[in-house]
């Protein structure tokens, strides 16, 4: 008998120390539509995940069978680190929390509205009446157990993960910085994608201005990875995608801007 498709989990390995585990239809489609891509980091004793997708209808049940899959125990899952409130990328934090007890961080500027469900300050009022949120969503508030600021650094394992504010996208965006045994990642959730473009919304806190104080945050990181929260990534040369933004925001014109 054929195993009906929505039961068949899904992993991709980037690297030992990197794995996709969920992403909608923005990307792979291995979890909900409404995901964004869903990265699982192996610190080596423990597991990290960045961003929780929407949590949309079954969409943490697919994601930890899909952690499963890439051959990891979800209960090892001790931290989830969101690049900013989008739904589309907190959604699931609520579910991930009270399952597996893991902390929730998210940039201390977005705490509040994940803490309130506010759903007009994480964009998810616009996207809804934009049709870019399934109709039947609704969102689910969670209270974040750390709150991370530009600069700090966070020791996971035997790594360490540095978070970097770049308002853009949104007020309180986050990229993370990460040296790897294999590789040098940044994980960019919307505030930069493949080709240099950004993420310039009719939202609130998405704002030009602030992206062009940002983006020289990101230069001279001399990434490998670029890992963004949807749509294309790589695995080597990513610096490369970072310089096109830059370069880009020297122009007169607004920087291409994927939607
Ligand atoms: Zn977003």
């Amino acid at each position: 008998m054929t195993q009906r498709r929505e039961n068949i989990a899904y992993s991709f390995r980037l690297s030992d120390e990197v794995f996709i585990v969920g992403s909608g239809r923005t990307g792979l489609g291995i979890s909900d539509d409404y995901d964004c891509h869903i990265y699982l980091i192996n610190w080596g004793e423990s597991l990290g995940l960045i961003d929780a997708g929407g949590g949309h209808r079954d969409s943490v049940a697919q994601i930890l069978s899909n952690v499963r899959a890439a051959g990891f125990d979800p209960a090892h899952i001790s931290t989830l680190f969101l690049t900013h409130a989008h739904a589309d990328h907190s959604g699931g934090a609520r579910a991930l929390q009270q399952q597996l007890g893991l902390t929730v961080c998210v940039s201390a500027v977005e705490a509040d509205f994940l803490r309130r469900g506010d759903e007009d300050a994480i964009g998810l009022t616009v996207a809804r009446t934009a049709g870019f949120s399934p109709p039947d969503y609704q969102f689910q508030g969670v209270q974040p157990d750390r709150e991370l600021n530009h600069g700090d650094t966070i020791p996971v394992g035997s790594f360490q993960l540095k978070p970097i504010l770049t308002a853009g996208h949104s007020r309180g965006s986050l990229c993370f910085l990460l040296q790897g045994k294999q590789l040098r990642y940044l994980f960019s959730g919307d505030t930069l994608f493949l080709g240099g473009m950004i993420s310039l919304v009719n939202c609130p806190g998405s704002s030009l201005d602030d992206y062009r104080r940002s983006m020289p945050r990101l230069e001279g990181l001399s990434i490998d990875a670029l890992l963004p929260g949807h749509g294309g990534f790589c695995l080597r040369k990513g610096q490369s995608h970072i310089g096109m933004a830059i370069q880009a925001f020297q122009g007169l014109s607004v920087p291409r801007s994927i939607i």
